[in-house]
């Protein structure tokens, strides 16, 4: 059995970065793959403006009492005022630029205000509730760096320097094939013997996620040949052919031969649970990547060493997630020979709770949990100890 680390390492040496890149509205960015550096054009803020609603003054107008301000002008976000002299205080709303003269902002809520003149029932310190130009981004800097996976943050920073599109990577094309003759497609009637595909729709949405664009070929029957055509179509226009099942050395797993008709094949007995049956190849130009046809085995398998894999070829930065140390409320007493990834959740207290069946093919298991547990092989756990738990959301 090869072990995860060696499986996880090879497999990101084998991933090619794709290089053509595409220019995007910021709307059709969501998910994509940032290809460039993007340097801020200008500074944010912008200008030095007010934090709060309330009345921009001078405070060394303070020290010569009466500390009351004659208010002379009104500036609401959008305007600009005017010079502000000894003894003025400004009407001033958030986000409205500071005007000359003043240097601190008193919020409304310790101002009174009687006959145009405003009373501040506080001092303040130079700079009070001002927020200043280039204070959150300097013009020129560099705020979002090639490889960033992007989202709504990313996505509302490149809006906030007026970049109205953005170069990402051109998205990976990713063939994928059920095999089994027991599946049924969602909506139509069992027969005996038979289940319905899963797979097909669970990897397909984790695809999505990935940003990659997905070409469905539906079910492949257990038959060499039939497998063989169909991996030898879908090939050709993709990056990557995926399939699931069928990746056993049973008679009735065809993957392996067909691939190795094709192309070259590496068949790994991974030491992971949920997982082990896993094949990396290529088919041409194209990967090959066979999951596992149990459902949490091929699930598991994607999101720790095929996650990992076409981020790295769509050149992301950040590919591994890291775990956090958490105390266990659970025991696990049987010391697995392979690396195990748990199916848990963390409890009110903020401790991790094993789900009750870990099966590889409780497909409940991942519904339920909201993080794996990292355990290595020969290890036990009792309740009380320190696991490492990796969020279900880090590995998105
Ligand atoms: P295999 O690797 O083809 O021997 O499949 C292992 C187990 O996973 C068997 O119980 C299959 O019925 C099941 N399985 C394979 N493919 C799928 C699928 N697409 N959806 C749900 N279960 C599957
Ligand atoms: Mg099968």
């Amino acid at each position: 059995m090869l072990d995860f680390d060696t499986a996880l390492a090879n497999l990101l040496a084998a991933a090619r970065r794709i290089t053509e890149v595409e220019t995007v509205p910021l709307l059709a960015a969501n998910g994509r793959v940032l290809a460039q550096d993007i340097v801020a054009p200008i500074d944010v803020p912008g200008f030095d403006n007010s934090a709060m609603d309330g009345y921009a003054l001078h405070i060394a107008d303070f020290a010569a009492p009466p500390t009351d301000f004659l208010i002379s002008q009104r500036i609401a976000a959008g305007e600009v005022g005017t010079n502000l002299v000894t003894g003025e205080a400004a009407r001033i709303f958030t986000g409205a630029p500071i005007p000359a003269g003043a240097n601190a902002v008193a919020m409304q809520e310790v101002c009174s205000v009687v006959y145009g003149r405003v009373t501040v029932a506080m001092s303040l310190k130079n700079g009070a509730n001002i927020r200043r130009a280039g204070e959150d981004i300097a013009a020129k800097s560099v705020v979002l760096a090639a490889g960033t996976r992007l989202g709504a943050a990313e996505i509302g920073l490149a809006a906030s320097i007026g970049v109205p599109t953005l170069p990402v990577v051109r998205p990976l094309k990713v063939a994928l094939l059920s095999t089994g003759d027991e599946l049924v497609e969602p909506g139509a009637d069992l027969g005996a013997g038979q289940i319905y595909n899963s797979n097909r729709y669970a990897i397909n949405t984790l695809l999505q996620t990935l940003g990659c664009v997905v070409t469905d070929f539906g079910i492949v029957a257990d038959d060499r040949e039939a497998t063989i055509e169909l991996l030898k179509t879908a090939s050709a226009e993709h990056d990557v052919v995926m399939t699931s099942g069928g990746v056993s050395v049973g008679e009735e797993d065809h993957v392996k031969a067909a691939v190795e008709y094709l192309g070259k094949l590496d068949l790994w007995k991974i030491a992971m649970k949920p997982g082990k049956p896993f094949a990396h190849g290529r088919i041409g130009e194209t990967d090959f990547i066979g999951l596992p046809g149990n459902p949490v085995s091929s699930y598991v398998t994607f999101l720790m060493l095929v996650r990992p894999f076409l981020l790295a070829r769509q050149g992301v930065t950040a590919i591994t997630p890291t775990s956090l140390p958490l105390i266990a409320a659970f025991d696990w007493k049987k010391a697995g020979d392979r690396r195990e990834f748990l199916r848990v959740r963390l409890n009110n207290a903020g401790q991790v709770e094993l789900f009750p069946r870990q099966g590889s093919g409780v497909l409940t298991s991942m519904v339920w949990s909201d993080g794996l547990v990292d355990l290595p092989a020969g290890q036990t756990i009792a309740a009380g100890d320190v696991v490492a738990y990796l969020p279900l959301s880090a590995l998105c």
